[in-house]
């Protein structure tokens, strides 16, 4: 157990920027669980020129400039990728890697996933499929596990699955990849070859929101909300692009401005 927040906000954009502002604002303690600021879609905006209030600009300079806002503004910034968000009653637990916060609210400001998920990831997930090696490394000691992913997070699961006794089979992320198996995933295949593997372990940036939070409601891939943006799991918000068109910056910001007040509403209720 890490540590209690009144509002933790799963991703670092500019919906979150703005909830953690507003939430920052109303005395709320705030965690923000937050990967490289290069995922956000802005990041790769090459001028955004129809934002009030400033010049046009690059969405590298616009990232930064919502990062920095989002370090300064009090938020406890927890780096990594949110695994789960798991409903206990009255409060909400997050998984980030092995480690686990608990909060009151919960605002899902996770931009839109491009990654779609391999054939057979959704079904095999936590029955071979794992997100993280921390998390379930332990259960494949001495066995063969495939590792799907770029990037220096994959590289580093793989080197401390190799650690503790697995063999380790290392795949790239773009790729035609398809999990099988029967009671637990138990083959990779890829390229036309045929890998028996123990377990497999998918390290992307990102965690579809779709797989995050049990019992939310999506429509075309995006969440449900109401004006509040409340989803259908009382205590969770969501803003940005995760909702739905358009994908915007001043939508996503002034989404994540309500679902911040919405979540402030709802922990009073609760008292
Ligand atoms: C090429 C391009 C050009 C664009 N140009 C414009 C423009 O000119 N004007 C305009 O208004 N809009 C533009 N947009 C759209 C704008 O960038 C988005 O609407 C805006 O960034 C959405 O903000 P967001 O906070 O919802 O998502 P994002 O900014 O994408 O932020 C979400 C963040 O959450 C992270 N995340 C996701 N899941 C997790 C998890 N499980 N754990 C931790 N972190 C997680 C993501 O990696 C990402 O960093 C453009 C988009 C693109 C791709």
């Amino acid at each position: 157990m890490s540590d209690s927040f009144d509002v933790i906000i799963v991703g670092g954009g500019a919906a979150s920027t703005s909830a953690a502002l507003t939430l920052q604002n109303r005395g709320k303690t705030v965690g923000v669980v937050t990967n490289r600021q290069e995922t956000s879609s802005l990041y790769k905006a090459e001028k955004v020129t129809n934002y009030p209030g400033l010049p046009p600009m690059s969405g590298m300079e616009l990232t930064a400039l919502f990062r920095r806002q989002l370090e300064e503004c009090g938020a406890e910034l927890i780096s990594g990728r949110a695994l789960s968000v798991m409903s206990y009653g009255d409060s909400f637990g997050v998984a980030v890697g092995s480690d686990f916060y608990l909060c009151g609210a919960v605002i899902l400001a996770a931009g839109i996933t491009r990654e779609k998920l391999y054939p057979g990831e959704g079904e095999f997930l936590g029955r071979g499929v794992s997100y993280c090696a921390t998390c379930d490394g332990m259960l494949y000691r001495g066995k063969t596990v495939a590792v799907v992913g770029g990037g220096e997070e994959a590289r580093q699961d793989a080197d401390f699955l190799e650690g503790i006794g697995c063999k380790v089979l290392r795949f790239e992320q773009n790729g035609k990849y398809e999990i099988c198996g029967g009671l637990k995933a138990d083959t990779l295949l890829f390229g036309g070859e045929e890998y028996k593997v123990d377990g497999v372990f998918i390290i992307k940036d990102t965690v579809s929101v779709t797989k995050l939070v049990p019992g939310l409601v999506y429509e075309n891939g995006a969440i449900v909300v109401d004006r509040n943006m409340a989803t259908t799991v009382p205590g969770v918000f969501a803003a940005g692009d995760c909702t739905g068109k358009p994908y915007q910056l001043a939508k996503a910001v002034g989404e994540g401005n309500v679902a911040a007040l919405s979540a402030c509403d709802y922990l009073a209720k609760r008292g």
